[in-house]
């Protein structure tokens, strides 16, 4: 592994690059990845993972369940190992992110920092800082993690307007997808830094589980891999996107939507990667209603990633970005019971414990269970995006405050107060009882 490795203090004038992973965890399309490769002679990947993540938040949780760290090391771990047949490897530290990438960069004599953009809130403070700490670093932005590039959009950020469908209208008519970029077929040499105190993951016992996936294909195993194959399935052995539009609301079947949000939240699969493959699907096997919708509610992921952009810190507000302060308040008692599905609405707790067990819940589930939250329990919202962010395998920072503001009716909602009626969601979604048997047992 370690054949071509140089140490430092070696030959100057070498471009030495330091690549930066954050939720695009995966070689298919990584476009900041092969805009460093080829700039540089030497070139060595980390991750870091968030000492913060542990913490515990100003809502009581810590924003990293077992469940989330344990497909993190999934993914990490899987990354690593492609990298190996490619001579590099994932060096991974845990710490505070920018603090470890400015150590490095000074360090180690690199000369080169590459990285995607993302449009989360903490990680473009981060990236601030690590500019202003080392500014003759030069720093090789890529953008993967959108199925836009910001300057594709028909809109400046500052001016987008805060609800979906004039949104949707406009990309739609005057935006291209990107398309997705293979991975790279070589790698410039491994540059292995010495200050190298890596944190090494539990091998969760990986294989196993992978088998298990391949067997009944019903569990999410982090990993660009699995990622792939999954899409595959999805695609081309369930066909299951030919009928998507209407199963995707369906609260437990794996075949009933994609599936895919956690594969995507990581950055283990590329949101063009998923539309080049619907569009060959389209070609290939059907193109209908529910293979267009695939596109249209991946749209709603690339509204709230750009929106979030626009409204800075006030994402997690509690007036949201309406700036109305809603009359709800924050009880521990009802939160607590409504973490633990023991709200006594059988349909929220079922969706609750479902979340708990899995890390997933559907999104017919989560609408549910936020609009209980928000009307009937009277919670401040922000607690219960707080919950779903340690809790769901998919967390993402735009889609989930996006989502649990329209729920809150302080976000994007033209109509405001979304209240679901969960007797009528119960008929409609579990007419039998067999969803609420299987979760509350
Ligand atoms: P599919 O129905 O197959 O959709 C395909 C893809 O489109 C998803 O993987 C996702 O990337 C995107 N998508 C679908 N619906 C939405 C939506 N409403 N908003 C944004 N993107 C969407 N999704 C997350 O990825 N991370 C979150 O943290 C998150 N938090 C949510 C919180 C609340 C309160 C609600 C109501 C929804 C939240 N969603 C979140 C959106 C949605 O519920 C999930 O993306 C979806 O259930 C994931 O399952 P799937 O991959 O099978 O989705």
């Amino acid at each position: 592994m370690t054949e071509h490795a140089h140490t430092v203090g070696d030959t100057p004038n070498i471009k030495r690059g330091l690549f930066w992973f954050r939720h695009d965890q995966r070689l298919h399309d990584n476009v900041g990845l092969r805009l460093l490769a080829e700039e540089v002679d030497e070139l060595t990947m980390v991750y870091i993972v968030d000492d913060n993540l542990f913490a515990a938040t100003t809502f009581g949780l810590n924003r990293l369940s077992d469940k989330r760290l344990a497909f993190l090391c999934q993914s990490l771990e899987d990354l690593d190992t492609q990298l190996q047949r490619h001579h590099q490897s994932l060096f991974t530290f845990k710490g505070r992110p920018a603090d470890i990438i400015t150590a490095l960069l000074q360090e180690e004599n690199y000369t080169h920092l590459g990285i995607n953009l993302f449009g989360g809130f903490d990680e473009r403070a981060q990236l601030q800082q690590v500019k202003e700490a080392c500014p003759n670093i030069s720093v090789v932005e890529g953008e993967a993690c959108t199925l836009f590039n910001e300057d594709d959009l028909p809109f400046e950020i500052s001016e987008m307007q805060g609800v979906f469908s004039p949104f949707r209208r406009k990309v739609e008519k005057y935006s291209q997808v990107v398309p997705c970029e293979p991975a790279l077929a070589h790698y410039p040499l491994l540059h292995k830094p010495t200050c190298c105190n890596q944190l090494r993951f539990e091998n969760t016992s990986r294989v196993e589980m992978e088998s298990n996936h391949t067997a009944n294909k019903t569990a999410h195993i982090g990993g660009e891999l699995v990622a792939l194959s999954h899409l595959e399935y999805y695609l081309f052995e369930a066909k299951a996107a030919a009928s998507y539009k209407e199963t995707r609301n369906a609260l437990d079947c794996w075949e009933d939507s994609t599936k895919l949000s956690p594969w995507l939240a990581n950055g283990n699969l590329s949101p063009r990667a998923v539309m080049q493959e619907v569009k060959r699907f389209e070609r290939d096997i059907v193109e209908n209603e529910s293979t267009y919708w695939i596109f249209f509610e991946l749209l709603w992921r690339e509204f709230f990633h750009w929106l979030q952009i626009k409204h800075g810190s006030q994402w997690f507000c509690f007036s949201g970005t309406q700036q109305i302060t809603p009359n709800t308040t924050h009880d521990p008692e009802q939160f607590d019971a409504w973490c633990k599905g023991e709200t006594g609405y059988p349909i929220v707790d079922a969706c609750m414990k479902q979340l708990s067990e899995t890390g997933y819940m559907s999104n017919r589930g989560r609408q549910l269970v936020a609009s209980c939250f928000v009307h009937e329990l009277r919670q401040d919202w922000r607690y219960g995006a707080a919950y779903f962010e340690h809790a769901l395998l998919d967390y993402d920072v735009g889609s989930n405050w996006g989502n649990w503001q329209y729920l809150a009716g302080v976000g994007s909602d033209p109509r405001g107060h979304r209240q679901f009626n969960l007797q009528k969601q119960t008929h409609t979604y579990d007419p039998e009882g067999l969803f609420r048997r299987k979760w509350l047992g």
